[in-house]
């Protein structure tokens, strides 16, 4: 086994290990360093990265730390999904690097399974109704604002949750309750993350045919497969562009047969 080091705060490493193990990685946490200052989520700090530079620097970050040839870094977005932009969206990142040869493997999965949310309320039972929708006490709220007079994370005990919000609203109008999306206050994020690392597995298992570095993967998918019925070009795949991260070399897998009516605008528009 090869020890990977994994950078995190959150207690990620137990959803990664199975995965990686059967890719031959030992994952093994390195909290030395705290994340918080590469971005949080209820905006103490800001994110200044995207979200792939992110992952990078703490998976470069843990090889460093734990002198280790193998570092990964993990990177969670929320937002609206990329599809109509109507629900809300949780996508988890996860870079795997290897400092040896100076390479990056990423794997990432989106789901719109999240309780991402955020408002204003003005009563202890919008409050409630609030924590419910988000699945509290298994998922933690945050209470408050930062810079607020009260300002409180993790909060997993509903008679905190009753007695803050009540004393806040004897002050103010209205309390501001988000949901904590720190990963092991959100069993949510948890599932998708082990998503994530089921790809990564799957991206390390195949070795580049010209180096056979480890996670020779497909980079962009190129639409186009011809339609069975008219022979117009669909939104079906039809050439995969594979880049080994390590020595470069691409190869273009172009999709052989025909595309189903269904998915071509002549036939079905
Ligand atoms: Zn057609
Ligand atoms: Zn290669």
């Amino acid at each position: 086994m090869q020890t990977l080091a994994f950078l995190t705060n959150h207690n990620k490493a137990p959803l990664v290990a199975d995965s990686l193990a059967d890719s031959g990685f030992d994952v093994v946490t390195v909290d030395s360093f705290d994340t918080d200052r590469l971005g949080t989520f209820s905006r103490e700090v800001s994110r200044t990265s995207s979200a792939h530079e992110t992952a990078l620097t703490k998976a470069r970050l843990a090889t460093q730390l734990a002198g280790t040839r193998y570092g990964l870094g993990s990177e969670g977005s929320f937002g609206r999904d990329p599809y109509l932009g109507m629900l809300p969206w949780d996508n988890e990142l996860l870079c795997w690097w290897d400092a040896h040869l100076g390479y990056a493997v990423y794997a990432s999965q989106g789901g719109s399974d999240t309780n991402y949310a955020q408002r204003w309320v003005t009563s202890l039972a919008d409050a409630q109704a609030f924590a419910t929708q988000a699945g509290f006490p298994d998922h933690a709220l945050i209470i408050g604002q930062a810079g607020d007079s009260i300002f409180c994370k993790a909060v997993q005990d509903p008679a905190q949750l009753e007695q803050t919000v009540t004393a806040m609203l004897e002050k103010h109008d209205q309390v501001w309750l988000e949901t904590d999306m720190r990963a092991h206050l959100n069993p949510r994020r948890q599932a998708l993350i082990r998503r994530a690392a089921n790809q990564l597995a799957m991206r390390l298992a195949i070795s580049c045919p010209a180096c056979q570095a480890a996670g020779y993967s497909v980079q962009q998918l190129q639409p186009g497969l011809a339609c069975l019925a008219c022979d117009y070009p669909t939104s079906q795949t039809l050439n995969e562009h594979w880049l080994c991260g390590a020595c470069g070399h691409t190869e273009t897998n172009t999709r052989t047969g025909f595309a189903e009516p269904q998915h071509c605008p002549q036939c079905n528009p």
